[in-house]
């Protein structure tokens, strides 16, 4: 299996880790003999799903076509919401402390006056 990259934001996506896949194929009609190209798969990340499709439709009509879709998505059930807030949120506890918590607040004597 090869690793796929989230299409927007070129993050890792691990298999088994949360992702939108939309996937494309062409075949030709009424021509014989009839021809099915190989199978596209693009993939997003939950925030990337998130944020597209709370975006405004983009340029392109196969654009706007997967656009619509992953607003299905997104609207149908709050799921992908979720995945994109968990790992919005693990992001934001990677982040360093800014003094909020710690032991470094035994010394702020001044602080407290009761
Ligand atoms: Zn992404």
């Amino acid at each position: 299996m090869d690793n796929l990259y989230c299409l927007r934001c070129n993050r890792e996506l691990e298999p088994g880790h949360k992702s939108v896949a939309v996937y494309m194929f062409a075949n030709t009609v009424g021509i014989r003999p009839r021809q099915k190209s190989t199978s596209q798969r693009m993939c997003f990340c939950p925030q990337c799903s998130v944020s597209l499709a709370m975006g405004p439709p983009p340029e392109g009509a196969l654009n706007l076509a997967a656009w619509q879709m992953i607003r299905d998505l997104v609207s149908a059930d709050p799921a992908l919401n979720q995945a994109a807030w968990d790992t919005l949120r693990g992001v934001v506890g990677l982040l360093p402390a800014t003094g909020t918590d710690g032991p470094r607040r035994t010394n702020a004597g001044g602080y407290f006056e009761f």
